[in-house]
């Protein structure tokens, strides 16, 4: 068996509308998740430059 990476948030779940905070939209995110994960992977890079 491969040791594969699963993704954190099931497909059933990710097809929730506004899957992040619950929040009824007709997007999957709504903006303000949106904008909340765009700084999130901006300061996971951050920190990844920076170096363990
Ligand atoms: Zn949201």
């Amino acid at each position: 068996m491969a040791t594969r990476k699963q993704p954190a948030v099931p497909p059933k779940d990710a097809r929730q509308a506004g899957s992040v905070c619950g929040k009824a939209s007709d997007k999957m995110i709504c903006d303000i998740c949106a904008d909340k994960i765009r700084a999130e992977a901006l300061g996971k890079k951050k920190r990844e430059e920076k170096g363990a």
